[in-house]
């Protein structure tokens, strides 16, 4: 795997080097998407948290290195756990456990008449589920400490997780859709969220509606709302008609499930009342529905195994029910706007909230574990975890690494959205922003620590030859060296303590002064190997490898200098 995983890094690196080629954004796309596929095959089946096989993990995180410095255009000096945030990429012990996961969730998937169910624990499927006829054997009495890759592996989920169903009934390719006779022209369903600026408008329209209703005593006006408090989730369902709650319902939905799920519920139980109400009187023949959840609405009517599967067939199944029965009726769904948005809403989501109070005596609706909640906390965990990872005495940055002012501000995240630099910037300045931020770059100051074979003086160009030699550190580069005055203009302007003593460098790296020292960097040529210290006439440095990648030069000699 590493073999693989190691050829496709050098494929990679044909892409770009640390001064021409791809962006580092495209680069960190085409690691995650090429690169570990390959490193993580099979994972899920050698992978325990409890004793991790740190041969195994450690050879692989020797190709994520690789490549990582591939991404940042950096030096081979430059520490690891450095790139890892200056890439976004989490060490690979745990992008490895988030995938075991992901892995342990598609259990629920699986049928219960499933032959790989009937190897799970019994804690997992209940024990009185007969044997399908074509499992051939005696249901194992399988125990956690049991091995086996299976028990191993879902051991990562909670056996009371919500279950999907992609074989049920409405899935099939002959169940009714939105476009079918019952619902066509008489169901609508819209979606689609509005922009800030148009949020008032809507607001005022759906005030509006409502007034109009109140008049009408053929319609029925219905608001849903779900809330999330401490984990535990609740709904409300409130219903008016001629301007008076005729049906006002608060239910603690679950323990563990998300705000997505109350929502889905909610519609689900609004579809139910809404059925009650049809049924009994006659004179009512159209509904209005409104929620605040864009997503909830757009999957309602769909029965795919999606997170909340059960909402949308309970849903589905009301609905078909009132359409046949009722040949009068339309109803309508849309999206209203949910903070600020219309006293409908406010009272649906006082009502929510009260329901989803954890100090709250009422039993839960649910006792499970919703998909979409295990999956929010399997895409959460990696970030903790690799907080943690961080505080570790072996892996925290210490005070002396030249990281250590960066790594202030610049946290683990797993996603570089919230880091436009990181996108936007081009691979030259990226790489000299990484060797900026991790203080191994063409400065004097790394060549008298990293490469002490070098005889060449490690002083800045600034300063004449009749006068002292002057160590070119960064903090000289960035605070005083003459070369860089106009480019520190954009320094000066975020830092005005700049030139003072007592200025911490870790400030620079603040998410306020990253786009100033961005723009210092761009408009000077500090960290570039121009502005590295002069070789000695004599003193030849072959360039850092990744730069030779274009022009490859065989057989040369090794050396201590760095290389990206
Ligand atoms: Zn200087």
């Amino acid at each position: 795997m590493a073999k693989k995983g190691n050829g496709v890094i050098h494929g990679l690196s044909c892409l770009g080097n640390t001064i021409h080629g791809m962006n580092q954004y495209h680069l960190r796309l085409l690691f995650k998407t090429c690169v570990i596929p390959v490193l993580t095959y099979g994972s899920q089946l050698w992978f325990n948290p409890e004793k991790p096989p740190n041969h195994l993990i450690k050879t692989l995180q020797k190709v994520q290195n690789n490549a990582l410095r591939r991404v940042a255009g950096a030096f081979r000096t430059s520490p690891i756990e450095a790139l890892q945030l200056l890439t976004h990429i989490p060490p690979i012990h745990i992008t490895i456990r988030k995938i075991s996961e992901s892995a342990a969730l598609r259990v629920f998937r699986l049928p219960l008449s499933s032959e790989v169910s009937h190897r799970l624990p019994s804690t997992f499927i209940p024990v009185s589920t007969p044997r399908p006829v074509h499992v051939p054997f005696e249901r194992p009495l399988l125990r956690y400490h049991t091995f086996s890759h299976l028990t191993h592996m879902v051991r990562w989920s909670a056996p009371d997780t919500e279950r999907s169903d992609p074989f049920h009934s409405h899935c099939a390719p002959y169940a009714f859709q939105l476009s079918s006779p019952p619902f066509h022209g008489r169901l609508r369903i819209r979606h689609d969220p509005c922009v800030k600026d148009k949020k008032l408008g809507r607001t005022i329209r759906h005030e509006n509606l409502f007034q109009e209703y109140k008049e009408d005593l053929k319609s029925i006006f219905v608001v849903t709302d779900g809330s999330r408090r401490n984990k535990r989730a609740g709904y409300s369902v409130v219903i008016w008609h001629a301007g008076k709650i005729i049906t006002k319902v608060m239910v603690p939905f679950a323990q563990e499930a998300s705000a997505f799920d109350a929502e889905m519920y909610a519609l689900a139980h609004a579809s139910s009342l809404i059925r009650k109400i049809l049924t009994l009187n006659y004179d009512i023949n159209e509904v209005y529905l409104l929620s605040d959840c864009s997503s909830a609405l757009q999957v309602i009517f769909d029965p795919s195994p999606h997170p909340s599967q059960a909402a949308s067939i309970m849903f589905r199944t009301n609905i078909h029910a009132i359409m046949t029965a009722r040949s009068d009726v339309f109803i309508d769904l849309e999206w209203t706007p949910g903070h600020g948005g219309t006293h409908m809403m406010k009272v649906a989501d006082l009502a929510a909230k009260n329901a989803a109070n954890p100090k709250s005596k009422r039993a839960p609706l649910l006792s499970f574990t919703s998909k979409s909640s295990a999956v929010q906390d399997i895409n959460t965990a990696p970030r903790t975890r690799w907080r943690l990872h961080l505080d570790n005495p072996n892996h925290e940055i210490p005070e002396t690494s030249g990281f250590y002012p960066a790594s202030q501000y610049i946290r683990p995240a797993l996603r570089p959205t919230h880091h436009p630099h990181f996108k936007d910037l081009d691979r030259a300045t990226f790489s000299r922003f990484v060797q900026c931020a991790t203080n191994h770059g063409y400065i004097g100051e790394y060549f008298s620590k990293f490469v002490p074979s070098r005889r060449s003086s490690n002083s800045c160009s600034c300063v004449l030859s009749s006068d002292q030699p002057l160590l070119q550190t960064r903090d000289h580069v960035l605070r005083s060296c003459v070369q860089f005055e106009r480019a520190r203009e954009h320094l000066e302007k975020v830092c005005p303590s700049l030139h003072h003593p007592t200025f911490s460098l870790a400030r620079l790296f603040s998410p306020s002064a990253i786009p100033a020292l961005v723009s210092f960097l761009k408009e000077s040529a500090a960290f570039s190997k121009s502005h590295s210290p002069p070789l000695q006439d004599d003193e030849w440095m072959p360039p850092p490898q990744d730069e030779t990648v274009f022009n490859r030069r065989p057989s040369q000699p090794k050396d201590p200098t760095p290389s990206g």
